[in-house]
């Protein structure tokens, strides 16, 4: 009797504090929504995840909020895409630190490990990493088999279900990759330009054989600016290019310049910093590269 009384008291104490935990959970946090939904497939209903930078905004820069330093102070583990990524005003270091995460407190997973790194371009930014590795398929499942090997690291009772559900979840990844390669194949190589607001398309590009133009190269710097928009108009001028794109987590104005200035259309919407909301288009990492290959099949191969 008085052993469960006092196996009752430690289980009190144990969730003090402790906003909606489930401590049968593993207590999982991700820096933005498409890493949530990658590590969710692996974990199943063996995790609780956390997510940081909400849907539709942009993770390049947050200011996290006392729930989501709670959250990383509680979690077993942390995921994040690294990659220059979480680099806006240093946000992601900084909340690890307050998180009392970095360096013996860990473990802060990075996602992207084994993604061989593109670089930047332009100037200011020139030889810094380009986070947007996941828009090649091929990496989205470098990251699904980080975040199994992650969370059988911290949970190593439950390792066969993260390898059962990485090996079914990987599966379908293989068939997406296809799928998009399949897809494409339908585009005239001559028409295969996408011009979008930031340029988040290097490693999707280089896997499915695409040139890329974009305002800004990337979401940190100055977006915008006169010299910027100049050059994209002067580009899609010179490259005959019939149809731009803006991405759902960016402020659609900058486009809408270009294409008054070039009398090109917008096309349609991409996903790429961001999920779409649940239960909308694109809710899921497969559900928004479905989405981007419908989007640009449907704009290139009809324009
Ligand atoms: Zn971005």
């Amino acid at each position: 009797m008085s052993i469960v009384i006092l196996a009752g008291c430690t289980e009190s104490k144990e969730t003090d504090g402790q906003v909606g935990k489930d401590k049968d959970k593993l207590q999982v946090v991700t820096t933005y929504s498409i890493l949530y939904d990658i590590v969710k497939n692996i974990g199943g209903d063996r995790v609780e995840i956390h997510s940081l930078a909400p849907v539709g905004s942009n993770p390049h820069e947050y200011d996290p909020l006392p729930l989501d330093i709670q959250k990383t102070t509680d979690a077993d583990i942390v995921f994040y895409n690294g990659l220059n990524l979480e680099e806006g005003n240093s946000w992601f270091e900084k909340l690890i630190e307050t998180a009392g995460k970095s360096g013996e407190g860990g473990p802060v997973y990075r996602l992207s490990e084994g993604v061989v790194p593109k670089y930047l371009t332009s100037d200011g930014n020139k030889g810094e990493e380009d986070p947007h590795a996941w828009l090649d398929i091929r990496n989205g499942i470098k990251y699904a088999e980080n975040a199994r090997d992650g969370l059988i690291k911290v949970d190593p009772t439950n390792a066969e279900v993260y390898k059962k559900n990485a090996k079914d979840y990987i599966a379908k990844l293989q068939d997406l990759h296809q799928h998009a390669l399949d897809s494409f194949n339908k585009i005239p190589t001559e028409k295969r330009f996408l011009v979008t607001s930031e340029g988040a398309f290097k490693y999707f590009s280089e896997a499915y054989e695409f040139e890329a133009g974009y305002i800004w190269e990337i979401n940190a710097e100055n977006q915008g600016t006169p010299q910027q928009v100049t050059q994209i108009v002067d580009l899609i001028n010179t490259k005959d290019v019939q149809v731009l794109f803006v991405e759902t987590s960016i402020d659609p104005r900058s486009m809408e310049m270009v294409s008054t200035e070039t009398g090109v259309a917008i096309g349609g919407e991409l996903f790429t910093d961001s999920l779409g909301k649940l239960g909308e288009d694109g809710d899921s990492y497969i559900e928004m590269m479905e989405w981007n290959i419908n989007v640009i099949l449907k704009n290139l191969v009809n324009n």
